[in-house]
This record gives C-alpha cells, structure tokens and sequence, in this order.
C-alpha cells in the first residue's frame, strides 16, 4: 500500500491487516483522488448538491443529475462485462440523487472496435430499458492497451424528491440492498489504479453484471423516493460496503456501526473483510429512520431483491465494523474518507499546437450506434448521427441536450489545448441542437501522474480556463489515472460530457448546404461563431458541427462530397442546411 507510512503515522501504531486492505482501497487513486482532487477544487463547480452525480436545475420542478464514469481497466481484461457494469455503475450514481434514469452515452477510445465492449453497453443499457442515446467512438492505435470506456448517463428528478448523499443523524439506519453479494470485484478500486501489466491484470478483479437485477433496484429505489423512505443514499460500486457506507456517514460528520453478517451473501464462505470490500453490483446503501426501515425492506422483498438493516449511525466518528460481535474494523470515518492528497503544479499556458500527431481512422460509428436502443422510452427527439442527443421530459416543454465530445489528438501534443478545444467544440454542438450550454461532466483519462505530473497539471488548467472562456460550470466528473501499458500512457484524453437547455428543437430537414465559418481557428473568432451558430438555429435552419464534417454520415447519405479542406487540426466551421442562408461570416454553399 502506497501510503501505509502515512497511515501509520496518523494512527501512531502499526496497521492491522484489515486496516491496511481497508485503506488500499480507500486510499486507491479511484476512491480517494489523491491526484486530482486538488485540481478539480480549482474549477468553477455548480452542483446543486455535492453527491454521487451532479445536479442542474432545469425549471422550477425538475433538475438533470448527470455524471461520467470510466470502467478502463475491467474493459481492458473482460470487455464484454467490464463495460456492461459501467453502464450498470453511472446508471446508479444517477439513481442515488433520486433521479429516474433517462439516457446513457458512451465515449469509446479503442484501436479497434471491440465487439465484447460495444455488446457488453448494448445488452445492459437495453436490458434496463434506457436508451443509449449518443456517445464517440475514436480508433486509434494508441489505445491498444488501454482502451477507454467512459459512459455518461442522465437523470430527471423533482427538486422535492433530491437525495443527499450523507447521513443526518444519529440513529437512522443504513440499509444495503440489491443483489446478494458474492466474491467479485474485490480489489477493483486498487487494480483501478495501476499500470495494466502482468499479474495484476486479474479477471478476479472484474464485476459481473446483471442488468434484470439493476432494472428492479431502479424501480425499488424509486418507489422508495416516492413514499419518501430515503433520507441520503449513495450507489456500491468501487470498494463496496465499505466505501459507501464510510462516505455517507463521513460527509455528514457522523460515524457508523456495521455488522457484515447480516448481509445476504452469494458465496456463503466468505470471510468479512471479503463482504466489506467486495464490488458486487446492482446494490445501494440507503439511509433512513428506524421506523421507516420495515417497509423499505418489503419494497426490496417485493422486487425479489435481497436487503438488511446493516447498521446505524453513531456521532463518534467512528467507523465500527463488526462481524457476529467481534470487531474487524474501528477508525475515524474521516480517515478513511479522506486519502492524503498529492502536490499539484501551476501550468502556464502554451500556443496551440500547429498539427497534431495521433490520427483518428476513419470509422463509421452507426455500425456501433445502431446496435444500441436508442428509443427506448420514447423520449428521444433527436436521435444519433447528429452530434448531441436531444430529449424531452414527457408530459412537459422541457427539452435538453447530451453530448460527449474528446480532442486526444491535439491533447496527445498538448495537454492543454486537448481539454480547452474539447470543451469549445462541444459549446458548439450544443448550440447547433438550439441548446444552451449549462453543465459539464468531465472525465479525466491520464497516464502516470507521478512520472508525469505536467501533463495532468495542464489538462486540468485546459479545462478550468476553458469553462471560464465559455461561462459553463462542473457539476460531476471522474478521473481515471494510471492508464498505462509497461509504463508507456495513453495520450491525455480529457473526455467532456455537457448537457443543454433546448428552447427549440430544430429537426434535420432538406435544403442547400452550406459551410459557414473558417478553415483554420482563433480563439477570438470562436464566440462570433457560436453568435452565427445560435442566428442560424433561430431562423430554423439545421446546423451541424463536427469535428469529422467531412465523415458525416447524414452528409453521405445525402450522397454529397465536402470539398477538401486546408489542413488545421482545429477549424472553426458548422454546416448549415436551409434555403436562402445568409451569413457576414465566410460563407460557401456546396
Ligand atoms: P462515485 O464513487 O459515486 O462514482 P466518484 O468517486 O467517481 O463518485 O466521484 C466522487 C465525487 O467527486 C463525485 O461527486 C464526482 O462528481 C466528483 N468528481 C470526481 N472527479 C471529478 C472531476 N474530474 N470533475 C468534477 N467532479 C469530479
Ligand atoms: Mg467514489
Ligand atoms: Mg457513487
Ligand atoms: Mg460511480
Ligand atoms: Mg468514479
């Protein structure tokens, strides 16, 4: 364990084993941020409330919880699985703020497509009925090694109904519930958070999903919000019990006791630091009363889902854990909650990168799209092939957007520029779907920050300056380090997930085409072409941006042939389609 000197110092004693397997995974880069938490301090957070996903408020009754998730590693070693349980893990982090799930993205960095990864999304987001509505698929031969998979998902949830993701007070009781928990994912977290070599690489380490399961816990865990039985809530996924049931007491400064033996197990024989670890999926942890508790354990019953009244919350700030009365575990939940954190450096900013030296090849990514459920719900109003997704809330006239968008060739160059251009193109999108930007996902996808801490430095500052430069906030995110392969890294691959206010929705139609813009960029041209973006959609003419417009499937279709463009590994263009486009920009109709 990486940091046991510090551990032993704090605690002023040598750890115990249990400790030093609890803190692994509490203190791994995935649970505890060492490297990044810093970082994202610095940017312009806008959640309405700190939790397991972000929040934005969409009108007076209804807010968008949103967030990214990678599942790197596990889709590395066991694609089809890996990538399943991150579809099943985001959709749960959503969930916990009391959303009703709505949409998945994907956002796919491969250097081929890897059919067990795009099977593993397909099967689990149509299993649970949520559309998967948009997403990237970039081939690169740089991420052999590495793949990235990073889903993003959506949820609706009235303000009254919004669960906090901590404890209140002393003597409410935190129930598990979900599927039983058996051997799988134990040390997740930490394998998570290693370079992808040799005997580290463990299928043992890799959750297995079961998508029917996480359709019920979706509708238990709403019928619970909806009789108002859940007091704070947080989804299991990396480090388990333990990481849940610590964060929600921790958060609210309180403390816990636990007794892992009363928790249903798959695996009848396994030992209790093995239950408190464990990453089974499809569970959740709820907080509520003592009186509330009963009827919450008949929901889980009615769904054929397995549940118990694990422990309850303390006001010593310790975490006790227990196993039939003795006890394994006993440690400030603070400490646990709280990894030590890493220095972070000042980047100063560089000139934009004249060319870029990773290509993406050329792929068309329907063949992937089409295998997802796109409609399911029937809430999706425009559907993929176009940039951003856009959905309606059934019943209402309100509309939004969901785009993941990533430039790791020109982030491959530098860092920087990699994350600021992502987030000005995906500002660009949005407003060519008549949407206003208004939250940012972000996913941090990093080799090694302890070889190369620069780099990190100045992907983080490539963000914050660029939200600043656009006026969008951060509400969620994730970070992925480590993402190397005998010790040589992915290109940073800062992966932007935004979603928008749609005032009016523009659908694709016919008419002249034109390209409207310019063929090389400057950072102050960029505002005048979202004003020209936002002029076209309000005349109700149907804009596209992208960075491949050349590639543009709706464009094929349409059996027509861009011209070639000069070579920049930026432009600042939109195709526009209507009759009779004007525009005082530089205009060229095909
Ligand atoms: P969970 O365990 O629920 O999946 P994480 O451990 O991934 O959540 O993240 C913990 C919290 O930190 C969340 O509220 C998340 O939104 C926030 N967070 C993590 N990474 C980022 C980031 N890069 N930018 C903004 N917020 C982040
Ligand atoms: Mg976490
Ligand atoms: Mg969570
Ligand atoms: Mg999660
Ligand atoms: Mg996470």
């Amino acid at each position: 364990m990486k940091y046991l000197n510090i551990l032993e110092e704090k605690l002023e004693r040598k750890a115990t084993f249990t400790e030093k397997e609890a803190f692994t995974v509490m203190w791994s880069e995935h649970c505890g941020y060492s490297h990044t938490k810093r970082y994202i301090k610095q940017l312009p957070l806008i959640s309405l409330e700190s939790g397991n996903a972000g929040l934005v408020s969409l009108n007076e009754d209804y807010a968008l919880a949103f967030k990214i998730e990678s599942h790197n590693h596990p889709s590395a070693i066991e694609p089809y699985n890996g990538a399943a349980t991150g579809v099943g893990g985001i959709i749960r982090d959503v969930l916990a703020m009391g959303a009703r799930p709505t949409a998945i993205l994907d956002s796919l960095h491969m250097h081929k497509i890897i059919d067990g990864i795009i099977e593993g999304i397909a099967d689990y987001g149509n299993s649970i009925g949520v559309p998967t509505v948009g997403g990237e698929l970039r081939i690169s031969d740089a991420y052999r090694y590495n793949p990235l998979v990073n889903v993003m998902a959506a949820g609706i949830v009235k303000h009254k109904d919004i669960i906090p993701s901590k404890a209140m007070s002393k003597g409410q009781v935190i129930i598990v519930f979900g599927g039983a928990t058996g051997r799988d994912g134990i040390h997740g977290a930490s394998f998570a958070s290693e370079d992808l070599t040799g005997e580290k690489a463990n299928k043992l380490s890799i959750q297995v999903g079961d998508p029917f399961a996480e359709k019920m816990l979706i509708e238990a865990f709403l019928r619970m919000v909806e009789e108002g039985l859940v007091e704070g809530a947080q989804d299991l996924g990396a480090g388990g019990v333990l990481s849940a049931t610590s964060e929600l007491v921790a958060k609210g400064g309180f403390g816990a006791v636990i007794h892992l033996e009363r928790l249903p197990l798959r695996e009848p024989d396994m030992n209790p630091v093995e239950i408190l670890i464990s990453e089974s999926q499809e569970r959740m942890a709820v907080i509520t009363s003592p009186e509330k508790a009963e009827r919450v354990l008949n929901i889980v019953k009615d769904h054929l889902l397995y549940g118990a009244i694990l422990g309850e919350v303390t006001d010593d700030g310790i975490y006790h854990a227990m196993y039939k009365g003795e006890t394994i575990l006993k440690i400030p939940a603070q400490l646990l909650s709280n990894a030590p954190e890493e220095e972070i450096y000042d980047f100063f900013s560089e000139s934009l990168p004249k060319n870029v030296s990773i290509t993406f090849s050329d792929v068309d990514a329907s063949q992937v799209y089409t295998q997802y459920d796109h409609m399911v719900g029937t809430d999706t109003v425009l559907l993929p092939g176009y940039g951003p997704a856009v959905m309606r809330i059934k019943g209402t006239d309100i509309f939004y957007s969901l785009l993941t968008h990533s430039r790791a060739d020109i982030g491959d160059k530098s860092p920087y520029w990699g994350s600021f251009i992502a987030v000005l193109e995906s500002v660009r999108k949005t407003l060519s779907v008549g949407g206003e930007p208004f939250g940012i996902t972000d996913c941090i996808n990093y080799g090694d920050p302890d070889v190369e801490p620069m780099g990190l430095s100045a992907m983080m500052k490539g963000l914050k300056d660029a939200c600043e430069f656009s006026n969008v906030g951060v509400a969620s995110g994730n970070a992925s380090l480590y993402n190397t392969n005998k010790g040589i890294p992915i290109p940073p691959t800062m992966v932007i997930g935004m979603v928008g206010k749609v005032k009016k929705v523009v659908k694709p139609k016919k008419g002249d085409i034109y390209l409207i813009g310019w063929e090389d960029f400057s950072l102050e041209r960029e505002k005048i072409l979202w004003g020209e973006i936002r002029k076209q959609v309000s005349k109700g003419n149907f804009v596209i941006s992208s960075t491949r417009y050349d590639k543009l499937t709706y464009l094929k279709n349409l059996n027509l042939k861009l011209p070639p463009l000069k070579h920049s590994p930026i432009h600042q263009l939109v195709v526009v389609i209507g009759n009779n486009v004007r525009s005082d920009l530089p205009i060229r109709k095909i």
